[in-house]
């Protein structure tokens, strides 16, 4: 039986940009609360977040770890996640697991890629916020300026619970009692007034009473509180140093007393018989929960991190995974303390923990008992498509089926991890958030299972159409000996709007049987077969309509053979007259730098055919400029980007929508196809 109830539950994902500290901080917390007596570093490759070997080569967080510890009668799991922009999968994917979202700054660096994305993704996920500015030891003198900054980027409702003394070895508490010390800049009674003000503004009546009589009781102002978090009408912002201790036991404290218990935050993640589920955390209702994470580990393999929602799960229980009909027995379950884990009997809403061995279990599946099977669904995390493809053959013959296989394992632990054969170029491509994503998979491919491979920068998938309306006709006539054939077919084809779902019509316009019905397959069978293989560069064809409208059978002749091949070659003769385009892929990008390199980078894009939609000036000396570009022009921009700013520059990209290529691209493109050699 768990010691603790759900309202003692208190979960929290540190979540922000890579080296901003959040590993050493789950360290520090680990220390202060006695679970481990000596505090692990970085350097040292010894923390209990970051065990992976590639996370012990490269110094960061390459996925997500859970840990867990008791503090002044409350029970705390904290999930560390990664902060490099290709990793932001696991961070989104770990949101939904936790009620607050802790948004851990580096005092030095001020906001950053992450710091952003991370803001923006946990309000769109419904989660508490919090702002952890760590590193204060380090240039305190900078601290007040970054609080103007965070407020002027992310609003007014960023506002300090606690406040760093000189020299950043100590912080002074702001809430519910301000404290008298003197600190750095600003007074804990000025803060403390911000932070009332602002909490009874989510409540009328305590609004009223606080402007009738000027205060509320300490009890009202904290349940103030906790709603104006879960409202995102209040984001606190603590002071911490991970390496001096600083700031830790107010931060522990807070999020002990105020920070939302399970089931006070909007769970949005599920549908049950059709309806939003709101996260229930009911123990004697039917259990609920969804899976936040998948990882292999080195002894009982598939590891799956679970969320429970509502429910208990107790030791052999029976459970259902998503709509499989058939039920699995949960004979252990565990919970974890960065690679340890620690077989526990009972798990009740709130708490986070691990079952091992289920095959089938996936990133976002659903585990519950009881429900009826179709009645539940996970909407999912919104999770940026990667983009980033590397073409990949075994290294060595006869490997190819393993490598899938083994490439597929490492996808079911990151969302935005892919692998896939590309239908418009034939090759096995890998696809990830950035260069590095992919390159600590392949460490990953090699370090796990012993497997290499050869890589390439891959083609660039492009899509055949049309741009006119134009006329095919072919007639098919062989006469070998015994048996002929014979099948003649006359077809219009015309270009569909590229914004419609459906990529390819048929239409069968033949009047007075001149082609019998049962010949209509066999001619839209070879019409596809051109549109898969594509007819003047070798790509896929999509927006295309083609109508049969006339032709001729013979009635000995005529087989379907006869008139697969004569759609074929009706189909291709139309597509040449109908003047074909080359769609390319185009990339929406999002590019971070230093303000001085803002030039470079807008001239660069232009360069590269690409175009500027929009440039902002962030506080602290950044600029963000958003671009769309074609992907074939930006596959190596990570390397030019590092060049032009020094290093300092970072950048996303999503897949966008697909446009016609330039008229010198598509010749290009076109000189370079081989044509199969012709069957007929
Ligand atoms: P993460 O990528 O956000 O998990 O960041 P890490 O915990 O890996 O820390 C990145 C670097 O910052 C490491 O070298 C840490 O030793 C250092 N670091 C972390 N916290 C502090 C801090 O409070 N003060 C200082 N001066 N350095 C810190």
């Amino acid at each position: 039986m768990a010691s603790y109830t759900t309202q003692d539950i208190r979960n929290i994902t540190l979540v922000g940009h890579a080296g901003a500290g959040k590993t050493t901080l789950a360290e520090r917390l680990l220390l202060k609360t006695d679970t481990i007596d000596r505090m692990g570093t970085i350097e040292d490759g010894n923390t209990v977040c970051d065990f992976e070997s590639e996370e012990k080569e490269h110094g960061h967080s390459l996925s997500t770890a859970i840990i867990h510890f008791e503090y002044n009668n409350h029970r705390f799991n904290v999930i560390d996640t990664p902060g490099y922009p290709g990793f932001i999968g696991q961070s989104v994917a770990s949101l939904a697991a936790a009620e607050t979202a802790c948004i851990v700054v580096d005092a030095d660096k001020g906001i950053e890629d992450l710091t952003r994305k991370m803001m923006a993704n946990a309000k769109k996920e419904n989660n508490g916020r919090a702002i952890l500015i760590n590193k204060i030891d380090h240039h305190p003198e900078k601290l007040e300026e970054l609080v103007e900054s965070l407020q002027k980027t992310f609003g007014k409702e960023c506002i300090p619970f606690n406040l760093p003394l000189a020299g950043g070895e100590s912080v002074a508490k702001c809430f519910p009692e301000p404290s008298s010390e003197k600190t750095l800049f600003g007074s804990p009674e000025d803060a403390n007034n911000v932070v009332v003000e602002q909490s009874v503004e989510v409540d009328d009546e305590l609004m009223e009473k606080y402007l009738e009589e000027g205060e509320v009781t300490q009890d009202e102002m904290i349940r103030a509180f906790g709603k104006s978090m879960c409202d995102s009408h209040l984001v606190p912002i603590f002071f911490v140093s991970a390496k001096n201790g600083a700031g830790a036991t107010e931060f522990l404290d807070a999020v002990a007393e105020f920070f939302p218990a399970p089931g006070a935050t909007k769970c949005t993640r599920f549908k049950l018989d059709g309806e939003d589920w709101g996260g229930e955390t009911d123990a004697d209702k039917p259990f609920v929960g969804h899976v936040f994470r998948v990882t292999t580990d080195a002894f009982v393999g598939k590891l799956a991190a679970i969320r429970v929602h509502q429910g208990k799960l107790s030791s052999g229980d029976t459970v259902h995974l998503d709509d499989i009909k058939k039920g699995i027995r949960i004979a252990h379950f565990f919970q974890l303390q960065g690679k340890d884990h620690i077989e526990v009997h009972e798990a009740i809403p709130g708490d986070i923990v691990a079952v091992a061995k289920i095959d089938d279990i996936h990133y976002d599946a659903v585990i519950h008992e009881g429900l009826a099977c179709d009645s539940i669904a996970t909407r999912g995390a919104i999770l940026p498509k990667p983009m980033f493809g590397m073409a990949i053959t075994a290294a060595k013959r006869g490997e190819e089926g393993k490598i899938f296989q083994s490439f597929q394992r490492l996808a079911d632990e990151d969302p935005t991890f892919a692998i896939g054969r590309d239908p418009s170029t034939h090759e096995t491509v890998i696809r990830g958030n950035s260069d590095m994503h992919l390159r600590v998979m392949l460490e990953r491919l090699k370090n796990r299972y012993n497997l290499e491979v050869n890589t390439a920068p891959p083609r660039i998938a492009y899509k055949e159409t049309v741009s006119n309306k134009a006329d095919g006709h072919h007639r098919h006539k062989k006469q070998s000996g015994g048996a002929g054939q014979f099948g003649e077919v006359f077809l219009r084809i015309e270009p569909l709007p590229r914004d419609q779902k459906e990529k390819f019509e048929f239409a069968d316009e033949t009047f007075g049987g001149s082609v019998p019905k049962q010949f209509m397959p066999a001619i839209e069978k070879g019409v596809k077969q051109v549109l898969e293989e594509g007819c003047v560069a070798g790509y896929p064809m999509e927006y295309i309509k083609v109508i049969v409208y006339d032709g001729k059978h013979h009635a000995v002749d005529s087989k379907e053979i006869a008139f697969l091949t004569a759609g074929k070659k009706a189909f291709s003769d139309a597509v040449r007259k109908a003047r074909p385009v080359l769609l390319e892929p185009i990339v929406e990008m999002e590019i971070t730098a230093p303000q001085e390199y803002m030039g470079d980078i807008t001239g660069d894009i232009s360069g590269r055919r690409g175009r500027i939609q929009g440039s902002d000036m962030l506080p602290g000396g950044l600029c963000v400029v958003n671009a769309v570009a074609p992907l074939g022009e930006v596959m190596t921009y990570a390397n030019s980007l590092k060049a032009m700013t020094q290093g300092t520059g970072s950048y996303s990209m999503e897949y966008s929508h697909d446009d016609p290529t330039p008229a010198n691209v598509q010749a290009e493109v076109v000189a370079s196809y081989k044509p199969k050699a012709d069957d007929d």
